[in-house]
Order: C-alpha cells, then structure tokens, then sequence
C-alpha cells in the first residue's frame, strides 16, 4: 500500500513537498488552515494532489503514516497536538527531501546573517561546483530536489526547520551566531532555542563539519556544556584560530588541514564586520568543498549583497539612503548602527518584541543625530533614547520619515532604515517596509 504524507501549510515548502513525494509515489494530501495562493493551487490541481483549505479534516489527516508540517505551524495548534497525541511522526521539509538526494549539504542557521551568509555561499559554490540555493529562499528544497538533483545544496535554515528534524545531516554546517528570538515558540526558555539551532549538528559526525562564531559567547558556552561529534572550525574577529578562520590586517585567513589561504577584505561590497564575518563562514565553506583561492577572492569581491540587508539605495546631495529593513531586532540594528562611519539620521520602530535598547546606547551617542520613530506604539523608543539626541520626531508613515530624513541630513551624513522592530504594525513584512522605504528616497 501507499504510504500517506499529510502537508500542513500550501505554500512554498509544502507544495514543493507535494510535488517530490507525489512523484515518489506517496499518497498526498495538502491542508491548509488559511488561504493557499492562486499560484499553488494550480500546481497541486495540475499535479492531481488532494488539498483543502480553510480547515484541518482530522479524518484525512490522522491517518497519514508520516506528516510534513510548514515551519510557520507551531506545536501549541490544535491538529498538532492531536498528531503528537497520536504519535504520528511530525518532519520538517528539509528533514523530508534530504531522504531523497546524496548531494553535499551545507545547512546555514542562526539568529541573524542566515540569508547573506548562504546567499554569499551559494554565490561562491556556484563559480565551481552543481549548486542550489534554498531553505528560506527562493525555490522549496523539496522542489529542487526533484526538478535538479544538484549535487551540492546550500540551507538557509530556521530553527522552526530544525524542530522536526529525525536524520537530517548537513556534511557542513554553519552557527552564524545565537541571540534571543522567536521565544515565544520555545516557552520563554533561551536554552531551548539555542538546543533548537544546536539541532543541525546532532546527526553528524567526525567527518562532518561545524562552522561557527568563535566570538559568540552563548555558542562557545553551550558547545563547552554539550561536546559534539563534529569537526569543528570556529572563525574569530579577536583571535588567531589555527584550524579555522580568523581577521587579521584587514584579511581573513582560513586553516584547514594545515592549507591556508588569505583574503584580503578591502574591496568588499559587503559593509560592517557582521559582513566580515558572514564572509569568514562563506569562505571557510568554500575552501572545505575545494573551491580555487582565485575564486574565493573574486567572488568575495563581487558579490552586492542581498535586498533590504544594509542595502545601498541612493546617494542624493551626498546623503547615503541605506535599507536595513531586515533588521528586525536589537542584535541586526547594533551591527548596522556599529558599521556607520558618518552621522546618521535613524528611522527605527514597529512592533516591538520585548526589545532592550541599552546595547545600543554607545552607537547611538557616537554616531546618530537624529531619530525617526516609525510606529504606532513609540513610547519605548522614546524612553530609551529620551535626551540622547538632538532631534526626535514620530510618524507613522514612510514617505513622511524619508521627507524628514531629507531635511535633517547634511551632505556626508547616513539616512538609515533599521527598525530593530517587526513591520506588522504598519506594513504587510519588511519586505513591503524595505521597498517603500525606497520608493520613498526614489521620490525625494
Ligand atoms: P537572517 O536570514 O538570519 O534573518 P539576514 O542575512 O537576512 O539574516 O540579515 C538580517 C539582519 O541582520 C540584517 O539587518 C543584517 O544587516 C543583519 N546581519 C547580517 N549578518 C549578521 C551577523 N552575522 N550578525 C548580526 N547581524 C547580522
């Protein structure tokens, strides 16, 4: 008999799922709560996959052999408590679609940086080597794996993926770093959400890699409590590694086996040492899999970033318009703000998330002149940078913080977006925040 994948969740990670384990001969039914877009439910129809939506139909879902459920779906939801109840084996997609390929996997998480980290891993593979980029972007893994067998996939991966993970295991994976987030799914508990990310090494070996922050205290204290198996590579800003990577004169230089290889740093696109960090994870992967020196170093060079990452959006009367509008809590803004070297004009707010503001105080004193607050809810921006600066103004509108922007900078000052804040207050993602902040500046 068949056996039966139920899919919680039709968007991307759930159809492409639809799609791999229809081919590979599973009986699939897709159930979606919400609303699933146009665009997939023409997949599924075309491909005769079962769906529903609007609701879970217990009767079609507990009778799955094994579900898939969307990283967006937390455990406290009804129909998942009645499969935990159940025991019927809950997968995340990648844990999935990883049965189905023998391709080197390089599996990127941690609290910030997993989008620029794997985008510019990807971008320094793909000079060489058969590589897919997926996880949280673009196309689902799942579907990548079926349409393109690559031999080589890098993992942008949240924790989320990495709850419902049995065999999953990268050949290299990547700590970009741990600072609190999302703890409102893993009971207010720290400790839980860094064991979640902890979660990518637990099914390798000596053979397989971790690639982390040296620099990050809550990594280095839980790897102390927790010994793993994996091949470690720490890369450091402070120190000398010597199997691994560390920053020196301006060049980062990576260990491994007693190969080294400098990088020089100084025509990078990529601002801020966050960015100089990534770079120190992307290289080590790219020096692992035997990607030429040569390449490393130009790729480095000429990679531009990704969209609303500290992203350059135009120089008007030499004011620099910077999108940092996936800085969406304190730990991103701090190395946003860290990385200015001019005075800056700060648009900062949204929802906040039990944010704590006083990391940033010495950025903020150094280096900003004015701030905008763009919220419906200011107040604890205000409270925290009350007296800071000279300049603070609230709206609750885009083009308005641009125009105020406009007339506070003076030539050779910064123009920042970078809320520190969820966008759901005023905007549908940051997405949506980041692109009106510039057509904003565009309209100036
Ligand atoms: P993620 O995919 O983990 O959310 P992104 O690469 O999208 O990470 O970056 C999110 C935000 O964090 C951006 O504002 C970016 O400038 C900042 N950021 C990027 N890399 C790092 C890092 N290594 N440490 C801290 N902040 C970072």
């Amino acid at each position: 008999m068949k056996r039966r994948l139920v899919i919680l969740g039709g968007g991307e990670s759930g159809v492409g799922t639809a799609l791999l384990a229809k081919a590979k001969k599973y009986d699939v039914f897709v159930s979606d709560k919400g609303k699933i877009l146009d665009k997939y439910k023409k997949v599924l129809k075309h491909n005769e996959i079962e769906w529903e939506e609007g609701k879970h139909s217990e009767d079609k879902i507990l009778n799955a052999n094994v579900v898939m459920k969307s990283p967006g779906i937390p455990d406290s939801v009804p129909i998942m408590v009645r499969l935990i109840t159940a025991k019927v084996p809950v997968v995340s997609e990648i844990e999935f679609a990883s049965q189905f390929t023998d391709a080197t996997i390089v599996g990127i998480t941690g609290s910030n940086g997993k989008t620029t980290t794997a985008s510019l891993t990807y971008h320094l593979l793909k000079q060489e080597l058969d590589v897919g980029l997926a996880g949280n972007i673009g196309d689902s893994f799942a579907k990548q794996v079926l349409e393109y067998d690559f031999k080589n996939y890098v993992l942008e991966i949240s924790s989320f993926q990495l709850d419902n993970i049995v065999y999953f295991k990268p050949k290299i994976a990547v700590i970009t770093n741990i600072t609190p987030d999302h703890l409102d799914r893993y009971d207010n508990k720290f400790e839980n959400y860094i064991a979640s990310k902890f979660r990518i090494a637990m099914n390798q070996t000596r053979s397989d890699y971790l690639i982390y922050d040296a620099d990050d205290k809550v990594i280095v204290e839980h790897l102390k409590r927790n010994p793993i198996q994996s091949t470690m590579l720490p890369f450091s800003l402070s120190r000398v590694i010597e199997n691994g990577a560390y920053y020196k004169n301006k060049n980062i230089i990576i260990t491994i086996d007693n190969q080294k290889i400098i990088m020089p740093t100084t025509n990078l696109t990529l601002e801020g040492k966050h960015n100089i960090k990534n770079a120190m994870a992307a290289s080590t992967v790219a020096h692992l899999l035997k990607i030429r020196k040569q390449t490393i170093r130009e790729s480095l060079e000429n990679f531009q970033g990704v969209e609303h990452r500290l992203e350059h959006v135009l120089k008007i009367n030499k004011v620099h318009y910077i999108n940092d509008s996936k800085a969406t809590n304190v730990n991103a803004t701090y190395y946003a703000l860290e990385s200015m070297e001019a005075p800056t004009v700060w648009i900062v707010g949204g929802q906040d998330k039990g944010n704590n503001y006083s990391e940033l105080y010495p950025y903020v004193n150094e280096k900003v002149k004015a701030i905008i607050c763009l919220g419906i809810d200011n107040s604890k921006i205000i409270d925290a940078f009350n007296g800071m600066v000279d300049i603070m103004v609230e709206t609750q509108f885009m083009s308005e913080a641009v125009k105020i922007a406009y007339k506070i900078a003076e030539p050779g000052d910064n123009v920042l977006l970078s809320p520190a804040c969820a966008s759901f207050d005023l905007f549908e993602n940051y997405e949506d925040r980041g692109r009106q902040f510039k057509a904003a500046v565009r309209n100036l």
